[in-house]
Parts: structure tokens; C-alpha cells; sequence
């Protein structure tokens, strides 16, 4: 699962650094690409290492908060939901509760 401690036990960075994502939003490391991804967002936190891409999360927020991102060659899954509208995220905790590998944290919940 993600740590929801993440902004104290990992340096931040952008996703500019790392991804061809059209956001900006901050990145916690530890970033090594193909292989480590990080955790994408902060009031919306997404565990690119831990995310499957199955997408419940994507499909159901109701303010369209995720973006499909492609991550070839990361052992997990090769697409990442990425909290690219995190500021309009209205905390109802859905995709919280429906992540089915509990890749997602908001607000530090
Ligand atoms: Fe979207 Fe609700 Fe998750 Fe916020 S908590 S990103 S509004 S599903």
C-alpha cells in the first residue's frame, strides 16, 4: 500500500523531471525509469509503483481528477492513472476506497 508519510520520507521533485505529462504536479521519489516511478501528486497521491492500471479510479471520480499516463516497460503495469487535476478533487474518497491495490492516499488519509 502507499505510505501515507510520503512527504517526510521521500525527496520531491516535478513529473516534468520524469514524465512527458502535460501537468505540473510534484513527484516523491525515488525515481530510476523504467523500473521506479515514485509517488505522483501530493493532496492526490497516486504509488505509480504500486498502480495496476485498472482504472476504477479514473473511471469513477466524479471531477475527472486522473489522466492515463503510458510507462512502458515498468514491471507493473505499463499505464498509470496520474492525478493530473488534483487541485479539483473534492475528497469523497472514492478512489481511496475502490483502488484494488491501494495505490492511492488523499490528503494523507
Ligand atoms: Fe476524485 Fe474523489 Fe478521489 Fe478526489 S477523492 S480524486 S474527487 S475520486
Amino acid at each position: 500500500a502507499i505510505d501515507p508519510n510520503f512527504a517526510e520520507s521521500r525527496e520531491r521533485s516535478s513529473v516534468s523531471d520524469w514524465l512527458d505529462i502535460d501537468a505540473d504536479y510534484d513527484v516523491w521519489g525515488e525515481v530510476d525509469q523504467p523500473d521506479r516511478l515514485g509517488i505522483h501528486g501530493t493532496h492526490v497521491a497516486v504509488d505509480f509503483d504500486i498502480c495496476d492500471g485498472s482504472g476504477p479510479c479514473l473511471e469513477n471520480c466524479p471531477v475527472d481528477v486522473f489522466e492515463w499516463t503510458e510507462t512502458p516497460g515498468h514491471p507493473t503495469s505499463e499505464r498509470k492513472a496520474a492525478p493530473v487535476n488534483e487541485s479539483q478533487c473534492i475528497d469523497c474518497m472514492l478512489c481511496v476506497d475502490i483502488c484494488p491495490v491501494d495505490a492511492i492516499d488523499v490528503d494523507g488519509s
